[in-house]
C-alpha cells in the first residue's frame, strides 16, 4: 500500500471530473484523479451519436429540472456556453450548430477527451485509471482517506474531495450509485432517482401498434409535466422513443400522461373543411396521407383506431372526424414505463443541491466535500446542457478549492 497525500482527490474522470481536474490542477493545486474504468471520458465517447453535443448556445436555469431551480444559476453564469466553446476553438476541434442552438463536434467525441486529457496534462493532474474508489473516510482533522482497488490496493489523502461520480445510467461503464452512497454517508438527502432523457414502454395493448411503426419518426410538439417539447418522436418495437420523447421523459412521473400534437402546424379540422369543399371524392385514407407517413395512417388511424378510411372525404362522419382530431392533437399516450437505466442519457434526482453550496459546490454537511456534474440533483434537457451543466460546476468547484487551500475564501 502506498501513502499520497494531495491538494485534490477527484474521483471519476467523466466530464465534470476531468474539467474539475484539470482547472484545479492549472491554478497549480496538486490534483489525483481516480477512474474505474480503464479509459475515461466514456460517455463522452457514445455522446452525440459519436460526435459530443457538447454544450448549447443559449444556456439557463430554465433548461434544467431539480429540487431547486436557482441553484444552477450561478455556476452557469460564471462559467458560460461561450468560456467552453472559447476553450473548444482554443484546441481547433471543429464543431457546427445542428439545432436549437446545440453544438456538435464536426468529427469524433474523442477530440473533446483529447482537449481534456491535454487540459489534466497542462496541469500536472496525476491520473489513474482502473481504480474503483471503495471507500471514503474522514478524520477528526478533515483530511479524508480514500481506498480504491484495481491492478493494486491505494490509498490517498486530501483534505479537499470532489464526487464526480456522474448517475445510474449505462450501467456497463460502472455506473453504479457510489456517489450516492458517499453523499449519504456524510447525511445527504438524495433526492428520488429515476431514468430519464430515455425512450418509454406503452401498455401491451398499444404496443403492437408501435411495433408495426417501428422506424416512422413524425414531427409532433409532446407535453409532459407541463412543459412543451416541438421535435421529433420514433416509434419502436418498445414504444416511443426520438427527441421529443426523451425530453417529455425527463418531465414524466410513472401514472402521467404524455400528450402528443402529430400536426403542429395545421388544424386538422381545416383541413378537412378544405377537403369537403376543394377534393370530396377523394379517399379519407389518401388524404390524410398527404399530411402523415403512411404507415402512421394505416397503422394507428386505421387499425388502431378503427376509422373508416375507404369512404371518401365528403361521406365522413362527424363523430369520426371527432376521434381524428383527438388522436392527432390530443394523442394521449401513459407509459408503462421509461426504457430504463440501460438506454438512459442522465439520472433524474440525486444529491440534494440545498445541502450543497452553489456558490462553491461544497457540502454544507461536511467540510472539504464537494459533489459537481449529475451526481447532484440537477439534470438539463437534452441538447447539450448536461454537459455544459459538467463544465461549470466543475470549473466553479475548482476555483472554490484553489481559494480555500490558499486561504482566501
Ligand atoms: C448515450 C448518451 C449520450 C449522451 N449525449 C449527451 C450529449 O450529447 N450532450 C450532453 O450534454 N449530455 C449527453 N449525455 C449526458 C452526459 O453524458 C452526462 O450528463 C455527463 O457525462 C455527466 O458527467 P459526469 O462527469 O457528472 O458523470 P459521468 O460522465 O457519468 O462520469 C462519472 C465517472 O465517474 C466514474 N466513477 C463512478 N464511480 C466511481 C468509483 N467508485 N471510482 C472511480 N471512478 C468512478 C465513472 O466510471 C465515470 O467515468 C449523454 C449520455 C449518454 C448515456
Amino acid at each position: 500500500m502506498t501513502n499520497n497525500s494531495f491538494d485534490v482527490i477527484v474521483i471519476g474522470a467523466g466530464a465534470a471530473g476531468l474539467f474539475a481536474a484539470a482547472q484545479a490542477g492549472q491554478k497549480g493545486l496538486s490534483v489525483l484523479l481516480l477512474e474505474q474504468n480503464k479509459k475515461v471520458g466514456r460517455k463522452i465517447f457514445i455522446s452525440g451519436g459519436g460526435r459530443c453535443n457538447f454544450t448549447n448556445r443559449n444556456v439557463t436555469s430554465e433548461n434544467f429540472v431539480s429540487q431547486n431551480i436557482h441553484f444552477m444559476k450561478s455556476a452557469l453564469s460564471r462559467y458560460t456556453s461561450q468560456d467552453f466553446i472559447a476553450l473548444v476553438e482554443q484546441h481547433g476541434i471543429g464543431f457546427n450548430e445542428k439545432k436549437l442552438g446545440q453544438l456538435f463536434c464536426e468529427e469524433r467525441s474523442q477530440g473533446i477527451i483529447n482537449m481534456l486529457l491535454d487540459e489534466c496534462s497542462k496541469g500536472n493532474v496525476q491520473l489513474l485509471c482502473d481504480q474503483k474508489v471503495k471507500t471514503v473516510t474522514v478524520d477528526s482533522s478533515g483530511i479524508f482517506t480514500v481506498s480504491s482497488t484495481g491492478n493494486s490496493k491505494l490509498e490517498f489523502s486530501s483534505s479537499n474531495l470532489v464526487v464526480a461520480t456522474g448517475g445510474l445510467s449505462i450501467p456497463k461503464f460502472g455506473s453504479n450509485g457510489f456517489g450516492y452512497n458517499i453523499a449519504k454517508q456524510f447525511g445527504h438527502t438524495i433526492e428520488e432517482l429515476d431514468p430519464a432523457l430515455v425512450g418509454v414502454k406503452v401498455t401491451s395493448e398499444f404496443l403492437p401498434t408501435c411495433v408495426a411503426l417501428s422506424g416512422v419518426s413524425v414531427d409532433c410538439i409532446a407535453q409532459s409535466g407541463g412543459r412543451k417539447f416541438r421535435e421529433n418522436i420514433l416509434f419502436t418495437h418498445k414504444g416511443l422513443s426520438g427527441p421529443a420523447i426523451l425530453q417529455a421523459s425527463l418531465h414524466w412521473h410513472k401514472q402521467e400522461t404524455i400528450e402528443l400534437d402529430l400536426l403542429p402546424e395545421m388544424k386538422i379540422s381545416e383541413l378537412m373543411k378544405k377537403g369537403r369543399n376543394e377534393s370530396p371524392k377523394t379517399h379519407w385514407s389518401n388524404f390524410l396521407k398527404s399530411y402523415f407517413p403512411d404507415r402512421l395512417v394505416e397503422e394507428y388511424f386505421e387499425k388502431y383506431l378503427g376509422l373508416p378510411l375507404d369512404k371518401k372525404v365528403a361521406e365522413v362522419s362527424k363523430s369520426s372526424e371527432r376521434i381524428l382530431e383527438e388522436a392527432v392533437h390530443r394523442m394521449k399516450v401513459v407509459p408503462t414505463s421509461t426504457e430504463g437505466y440501460v438506454k438512459a442519457e442522465v439520472t433524474r434526482g440525486g444529491v440534494n443541491v440545498n445541502e450543497v453550496s452553489s456558490k462553491t459546490f461544497e457540502s454544507k454537511k461536511q467540510r472539504g466535500l464537494f459533489f459537481i456534474g449529475e451526481v447532484l440533483d440537477v439534470t438539463g434537457w437534452l441538447g447539450g446542457y448536461n454537459f455544459q451543466w459538467a463544465w461549470s460546476s466543475a470549473f466553479v468547484c475548482a476555483e472554490s478549492i484553489f481559494q480555500k487551500v490558499n486561504g482566501s475564501e
